[in-house]
């Protein structure tokens, strides 16, 4: 049998106003009172008593906020950090990132492990990872309230025990899922990376204040979320948003989804570095002399080659430059389709490529500007943005947080 843990039973004694209250406390992290007033029009008096009752039972910690125009310091409400904690797991092609949060998102430990995605057991060995996290935090880990996963991970290698495609429309089919589940006790959520990397905390408050719109990854993955007054639409399948399988008109490279042609092909990283291997090549069969090693484009880690052109941009080599501009160009001609159809507010894209501002940057923002109409092209807010290793693995805890704070309403 489950112990109960010692936040659980907390919450258990809380009343639905109170736990109303707790969960949105938690998605601004650092809050007063002044700035919850409108989210819970109650009355001054209830406001007040829910916010010292909870004080009461150690769920708040209260410190003196900034100062506000008349020169007072209103208090500042956070929820305490030590109550419980929240993992998220990433776990991709390149290797899986772990991340653990405390009850205001702040970071108490991170680590990476390096490529075993389609070792033969690849679950057994993402366990093992796991495990070997937790094996740094003996203390910390009985009292995980809940646990994300991201994976975009679909499709075995044929012939291997890799993971089954993943359903988030059926969690009971996901094998990761099930088990971490039998050999952890922390409730799992899972999700894809382009929607929950969203959740991190400077991007959450679109998520918060019910925005529409539309993220996209270019990584060692491609994909797309779309999201509707804050909700994330996930499709039939529980797996919308396969950008990197679109046809490009004219590519005819072979993709692992068993067609030719896709969009990953040509901008996924591992795309692009098959793109300057060919380039490299092709200098050196005619005699010339190549301003990069081809080595750093072999993988797995493309990443690294794809900062090396970065890099190099930015330095004006002009091969570096005519690469992230091509790859520029497939994206933008796609995303102006995606702005055509959904006219969002914000299109927000996640790649380290974005640091490659005048080439791949402008380059997009032009093709949108010129392929849709100005009534979609001129109110959007097109924000570019670099991220960390453990970017998805945070937005993950807390998306796993906002579950269980959203459970733990249900239950009432
Ligand atoms: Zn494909």
């Amino acid at each position: 049998m489950k112990e109960a843990r010692y936040a659980d039973t907390l919450f258990s004694r809380l009343s639905r106003d109170e736990k109303k209250l707790v969960h949105e406390i938690s998605k601004q992290e650092i809050t007063t009172r002044e700035e919850l007033a409108p989210r819970f029009p109650w009355g001054g008096s209830k406001l007040n008593g829910c916010l010292a009752s909870l004080r009461g039972q150690g769920v708040l910690s209260v410190t003196a906020g900034e100062k506000d125009g008349s020169g007072r310091k209103p208090h500042a409400y956070a929820l305490r950090s030590g109550l419980g904690f929240f993992l998220g797991l990433h776990c991709d092609i390149p290797g899986d990132n772990l991340v653990l949060l405390d009850f205001n998102g702040r970071v108490i430990h991170e680590k990476g492990y390096a490529t075993k995605s389609y070792a033969d057991n690849a679950v057994e060995a993402f366990l093992r990872n796991v495990e070997d996290f937790f094996s740094g935090l003996p203390e910390l880990n009985k009292n995980i309230l809940a646990a994300g996963i991201s994976t975009a991970i679909q499709f075995n290698k044929p012939g291997s025990k890799s993971f089954r495609s993943p359903s988030y429309a059926n969690d009971a089919v996901a094998p990761l899922k099930n088990a971490l589940e039998a050999r952890f006790r922390f409730p799992i959520y899972m999700g894809r990376p382009q929607v929950l990397i969203c959740y991190r905390k400077y991007k959450s408050s679109l998520i918060n204040s019910r925005k529409s719109f539309i993220n996209i990854i270019v990584t060692d993955n491609v994909g797309i979320a779309v999201f509707i007054n804050g909700e994330s639409y996930l499709g039939h399948s529980g797996l919308s948003g396969d950008l990197g399988h679109i046809k490009v008109p004219g590519n005819t490279l072979p993709c692992y989804c068993g067609s030719t042609g896709c969009l990953r092909t040509l901008i996924s990283y591992m795309g692009i570095c098959g793109e300057t291997r060919n380039r490299i090549e092709k200098i050196l069969e005619s005699g010339g002399t190549s301003p990069f090693d081809i080595k750093d484009f072999e993988g797995p880690d493309y990443e690294k080659g794809v900062k090396i052109l970065v890099t190099k941009a930015a330095e004006h080599d002009p091969l570096a430059t005519n690469i992230i501009y091509s790859t520029a160009t497939h994206l933008g001609n796609i995303l102006a389709t995606v702005v055509s159809l959904f006219n969002p507010e914000y299109l927000i894209i996640h790649s380290i490529l974005t640091r490659a501002e005048e080439i791949f940057t402008d380059r997009i923002k032009t093709i949108i500007r010129k392929n849709c109409l100005e009534l979609y092209s001129l109110p959007l807010h097109i924000e570019m943005t670099a991220y960390t290793q453990f970017s998805i693995a945070e937005g993950t805890a807390v998306y796993a947080r906002d579950k269980y704070f959203m459970q733990t309403l249900k239950d009432n």
